[in-house]
């Protein structure tokens, strides 16, 4: 390519060395674009939610369809009881973590598979990865979509820090679509009412946390928190999802307040 074709920038990146961190600071001079910004990324967990069955999840399907039209939804499924067992056994037969990251894959799809079965009347359609491209145009025509919230990348799944189970799970391809598409919130349904100082189904002193940035929460360094440490991690890096919504999806009203934008739930903000 001629060099009068290429920006500044363009010279030193086909010249120059992509582990050179001055240069990489340059490539964050613009702003990225927000490629969904009227959508909302909504995670349904798993061992907090789905686990629960009817009586959790039935509500929860009304109170999406109330709200199809009104706000775009992007909803990801979490994996739950059944993944930690398929962890257990894999575990015990010497499994790496990228194969229990693929065992925790096609659990939290069969929950994505039941979620959509209870929507499928209204229209909405279940998507895999290789359908994502297709997402916008689901969103304008039904105004709502369905995929696993496993981030598809399987074996290539990095070791954690410490023992084997995958360290980025459903929470965090969930947040990494919100982050991607840059949505215009990223709202967490479970079974409490967001975070506490620790665990309150063990702690029953534990105390609600409203509102915390990533800052405080790291001077906190609690002992358990309400969603994966890896989407703490990202959100730090954050260029649009710069804030996470943790809400309890048993209270009805609760999905729909979120949506709205009301204060419900605890956020944490990555500033
Ligand atoms: P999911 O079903 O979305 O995967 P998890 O079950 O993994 O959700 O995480 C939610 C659970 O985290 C809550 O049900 C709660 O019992 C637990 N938890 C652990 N630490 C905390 C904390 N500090 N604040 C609130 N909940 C916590
Ligand atoms: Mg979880």
């Amino acid at each position: 390519m001629q060099n009068e074709l290429l920006t500044e920038l363009g010279r030193s990146l086909v010249s120059g060395s992509l582990t050179d961190v001055a240069l990489l600071e340059r490539t964050s001079a613009h702003p990225v674009v927000q490629i969904l910004p009227e959508a909302n990324v909504v995670k349904v967990g798993g061992q907090s939610f789905i686990d629960r069955g009817r009586a959790a999840v039935f509500p929860l399907i009304d109170e999406i369809v109330e709200n199809l039209g009104r706000h775009q939804m992007i909803i990801g499924t979490g994996a739950g009881t059944r993944a930690r067992h398929a962890y257990s056994v894999g575990i015990d037969l010497g499994m790496p973590t990228g194969v229990l990251s693929v065992l925790g894959t096609f659990v939290s799809m069969q929950n994505a598979r039941m979620l959509h079965y209870l929507l499928a009347k209204h229209g909405i359609p279940f998507i895999e990865p290789a359908q994502f491209p297709q997402l916008p145009l689901y969103l304008e025509e039904r105004g709502a979509c369905i995929f696993f919230g496993m981030p598809p990348y399987t074996f290539w799944q990095q070791n954690p820090a410490v023992g084997r189970i995958p360290p980025h799970r459903t929470d965090t391809g969930c947040y990494l679509v919100s982050e991607v598409f840059g949505t215009r919130s990223m709202i967490f349904v479970k079974d409490e009412d967001g975070l506490y100082t620790a665990d309150p189904k063990k702690e029953k002193h534990a105390r609600f946390i409203p509102r915390i940035t990533l800052g405080e929460l790291a001077e906190l360094d609690l002992q358990d928190v309400v969603v994966e440490r890896a989407v703490l991690e990202m959100m730090a890096n954050a260029e649009n999802s710069r804030s996470i919504r943790i809400i309890n999806g048993l209270k009805p009203g609760n999905l729909t307040r979120a949506l709205a934008g009301e204060d419900v739930g605890t956020v944490i903000t990555a500033d």
